[in-house]
């Protein structure tokens, strides 16, 4: 039997000849989750009340990328360099996140995925990295051609991270311009970049939830350390 892994989606700009609110998932996500044994369920950004039911349906949540989480929602006002938020999407799926956290569900979060589940369970974001003097490696990669990795990061031994991939250090692609700030209570931080960004935050007890800053997803589907990511979470929703 093939699990359920519910995804998140983002909101899509219909364009001016309509007015119709869209909802999209990358099908690189999509594709993953297949090829790796689960089967796709898509979670539109509806009214929240509805979260509860669809969540029924799931066996897992994989909280994709996707634009900036509204720094109201985590207790800071806007700053200037901050990007697009999907009003929608977070008023859907910050509720949904919550729920998953306290069903106890198996949860991958890819990019704003590891940014909105640390919101979710209490932690703040950094919103520009680019125009923050700390964040001294570029995370928001400009590459023609196919994928490629961008930046290293170092992963805390002994982490569910560290057992996944086998390395302490691995290269990553980057595509991203916020980053988690404060730490959710109840999780760590298990892997960063050299300039000390979170790239990777896991549950501090045995909880089936790891969340990293790169794209797996966009990586070649013979990539070891991207296959590693999905197959965990199918064999973790398989409970
Ligand atoms: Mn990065």
């Amino acid at each position: 039997m093939r699990p359920r892994i519910g995804l998140s989606s983002s909101s899509i700009d219909a364009g001016a000849a309509t007015s119709a609110r869209r909802c999209g998932v990358n099908c690189t996500y999509l594709d993953w989750v297949t090829r790796e044994g689960g089967a796709p369920l898509m979670l539109p950004n509806v009214d929240p009340d509805a979260a509860t039911a669809m969540l029924d349906a799931c066996d897992a949540l994989l909280l994709t990328g996707g634009d900036d989480v509204a720094p109201l929602l985590y207790g800071r006002e806007p700053e200037r360099q901050m990007g697009q938020v999907d009003a929608p999407r977070d008023e859907f799926e910050l509720p949904l996140a919550r729920l998953a956290l306290e069903r106890g569900m198996p949860i991958l979060g890819i990019c704003r995925g590891i940014q909105l589940l640390n919101v979710a369970a209490g932690g703040t974001l950094r919103q520009d990295l680019a125009s923050d003097p700390a964040a001294t490696v570029q995370h928001r990669m400009k590459t023609a051609g196919g994928p490629a990795v961008h930046h290293s990061i170092d992963i805390v031994p002994g982490s569910r991270l560290h057992t996944l991939v086998g390395h302490e250090r691995m290269a990553v692609n980057s595509y991203h311009h916020q980053a988690v700030d404060d730490v959710a209570d109840g999780f760590q931080a298990t892997a960063t970049s050299a300039d000390g960004v979170i790239e990777a935050l896991e549950p501090i007890d045995d909880r089936n939830i790891l969340a990293v800053q790169w794209h797996p997803e966009v990586m070649p589907c013979e990539r070891a350390e991207s296959r590693a990511l999905f197959a965990w979470l199918i064999e973790a929703a398989k409970g």
